[in-house]
């Protein structure tokens, strides 16, 4: 049996999966606010320890977690959880829990679990993308994930899209994730006289109410969100396109993404499915045990 471990900012959840793919354990926590790094990897060991005393069994262990993980050095980095950045993670849980441990970007954990058993399980080339807090990707190519030279391939949320657009974190500007994560959307929003107090769920509902700069905000974002894509169908041409994070759930952006994909892409006949994850938010610790 298989553990996958998603570690987010804001919890650490971990299931166990059989080799059905049927989950025979779950467990989560509140991510440590306090006691740092020690108090991260301490509560991961926990959760372990707790599912292999309900499955009786000594299982493999797979670790999603948003950031990038250094070829080199395997120590985290972009981490949003920043303790966790600059330390060696992989090689500091596979200490505490007495094995090797597979760790992986979260987006990557998204992309396998939908092609090994979600909506991309009958397709050979499978493009993943989180649309959330940030925005990242990842890339499974016949049911096996390809991380590239850098560790860095799907990593699609600093691709320039707006050479003029707002200041991202990684030192340039108008990276994909700064238009097309959450709070991109409300930040596009706030930017042409929206409402100042709404988050991204409030802005749509504004949008479906007819609200116009809602509407208009939502628009553009399935504009972008198919623009953008265009550069990985030109490149890759992915059997299929799989979005997962919060913005994957609402409807409105995907058929605006596909006519705007179909626009762009160097194709006069686009059918590159546009799909929401099937497994939903559980696809980040599916995709965690699937790295076994
Ligand atoms: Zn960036």
């Amino acid at each position: 049996m298989r553990i996958g471990v998603d570690l987010g900012g804001s919890k650490i959840e971990a299931v166990v999966l059989d080799d059905a793919g049927i989950i025979r354990g779950h467990t989560r926590v509140a991510t440590p606010r306090a006691g740092g790094y020690e108090a991260i990897t301490a509560a991961i060991a926990t959760l372990v320890a707790h599912l292999e005393a309900q499955v009786q069994i000594r299982c493999t262990i797979g670790i999603g977690t948003p950031g990038a993980i250094s070829h080199t050095t395997g120590a985290i980095k972009n981490s949003n959880t920043t303790c966790l950045n600059g330390r060696p993670l992989q090689q500091d849980l596979e200490q505490l829990l007495g094995r090797p441990i597979r760790l992986e970007n979260d987006a990557n954990c998204l992309a396998l679990s939908e092609a090994r058993d979600g909506a991309a399980r009958d397709h050979g080339c499978v493009f993943a993308v989180i649309l959330g807090t940030g925005v990242g990707g990842g890339l499974v190519i016949n049911k096996t994930l390809w991380s590239g030279r850098q560790r860095i391939a799907g990593e699609w949320g600093h691709n320039t899209l707006d050479p003029q657009g707002p200041d991202c974190y990684c030192g340039h500007r108008g990276c994909v994730e700064t238009l097309l994560s959450g709070p991109g959307l409300v930040a596009d929003y706030q930017k042409h006289g929206g409402d100042r107090t709404l988050d991204a769920p409030a802005l749509v509902a504004a949008a479906r109410k007819g609200e116009p700069l809602a509407a208009a905000s939502l628009h553009r974002y399935g504009e972008r969100l198919g623009r953008a894509l265009s550069v990985v169908v030109n490149i890759l041409d992915p059997d299929i396109i799989v979005l997962g994070g919060g913005l994957s759930t609402v409807p409105e952006i995907y058929a605006q993404g596909r006519r705007a994909l179909a626009a762009w892409a160097f194709t006069d006949d686009c059918v590159t499915p546009i799909v929401p994850a099937a497994h939903g938010p559980a696809s980040g610790v599916r995709g965690a045990a699937h790295l076994w």
